[in-house]
């Protein structure tokens, strides 16, 4: 049977749920394995995170760094080279009950295999406020390489302390007339580089110690309604857009109920393994990081889950 055929009688060794840096490097992995895996990408989060990010910079191997849609891309080739068969689709449902396991995808196509590599990765987090959900895409975005465009010469909100939101304040400077983080504390959790790059941009302000209380507007973003924590002083900046950049959850969905999570929300796994409570049933990068999150630990991640299935595999065949 060739790659792409599908029959109901089809049992794979191994179907890859998620196309970031982990899911394609199980899959290069499993692939130069000879197990012909599936990896379902997603119809439009395929790639990833990194999709939305601009420079990759720590990323090694590449010494002038690489933008992240082209490094999915190579990602995505070197997948393909060695055999794996990719569907740009969503996985609605996961029978990971039994030995064989059972996916099926947003067309209602069902796929089976002995293994399961989940790495589904993360979701933008949102502040949780209910004008940010009316007011998303009128002004509030979790994404300045797609949106930050229709903000040229603009004042702009990001909002976050950690390396996303310096990544996203140093882009929007590109566009923006001026950009102005607003953080919960009065220090960062950005890596020094990326603090001390955004520190020193002549575009860039800070608003240290300040929560997010609301975002103003009727149509579209006006301004935002801030509180300092210290002294409890409420204000409003003036600005067009807002970008929240405040970290991300575990996307485990799919999942819940079905494998166990950890406290902090990730998919729980065997000490340095990828093995889930689950037999049969793996996890890979940021679905089962709640520390590093780094394209290349996923990376890591991604290769040990594909040690770990051809194992169980051989281990199955013996
Ligand atoms: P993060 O490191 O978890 O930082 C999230 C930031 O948002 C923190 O400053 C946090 O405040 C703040 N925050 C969280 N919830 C909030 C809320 N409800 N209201 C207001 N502020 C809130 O997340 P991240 O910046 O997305 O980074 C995630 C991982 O990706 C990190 O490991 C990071 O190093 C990595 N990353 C790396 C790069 C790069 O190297 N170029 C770029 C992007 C991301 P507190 O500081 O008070 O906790």
């Amino acid at each position: 049977m060739s790659i792409g055929e599908n029959t109901a009688s089809q049992v794979r060794d191994v179907i890859i749920v998620g196309s970031g840096p982990a899911g394609y490097t199980a899959a290069v992995y499993t692939a130069r394995a000879n197990m012909k895996p599936l990896l379902i990408a997603g119809s439009v989060t395929a790639g990833g995170e990194l999709m939305n990010t601009t420079d990759v910079e720590n990323y090694p191997g590449f010494p002038e760094g690489i933008m992240g849609p082209d490094l999915m891309e190579n990602f995505e080739k070197q997948a393909a080279r060695f055999g794996t068969e990719i569907q740009f689709e969503d996985v609605t449902e996961l029978n990971l009950d039994g030995d064989i396991k059972t996916v099926t995808i947003g067309s209602g196509e069902t796929f089976q295999a002995k293994a399961i590599i989940l790495s589904t990765g993360s979701a933008y987090r949102e502040l949780g406020l209910a004008n940010e959900k009316r007011l998303s895409g009128h002004g509030v975005s979790w994404c300045a390489t797609c949106d930050g465009f229709f903000f040229k010469d603009q004042d702009i909100a990001v909002i976050g302390g950690g390396d996303s939101a310096m990544e996203e304040a140093l882009f929007l400077t590109k566009f923006a007339k001026s950009v102005t983080v607003v953080h919960r504390r009065d220090t960062l959790k950005a890596s020094k580089i990326m603090g001390d790059r955004a520190q020193a941009h002549e575009k860039i302000k800070f608003v240290w110690n300040t929560a997010v209380e609301d975002v103003l507007g009727e149509d579209k973003v006006t301004g935002l309604k801030l509180k300092n924590l210290v002294d409890g002083t409420e204000s409003e900046l003036a600005v067009t857009g807002v970008f929240v950049a405040i970290g991300n959850d575990p996307r485990t969905d799919l999942v819940k109920g079905k494998v166990d999570l950890t406290p902090e929300g990730t998919i729980a796994v065997e000490g340095r393994s990828s093995r889930t409570n689950v037999k049969g049933v793996f996890a890979a990068g940021d679905v089962i990081d709640p520390t590093y999150r780094q394209a290349i630990t996923a990376s890591g991640s991604g290769c040990v889950a594909a040690l770990d299935v051809e194992h169980y595999i051989s281990d199955l065949n013996s």
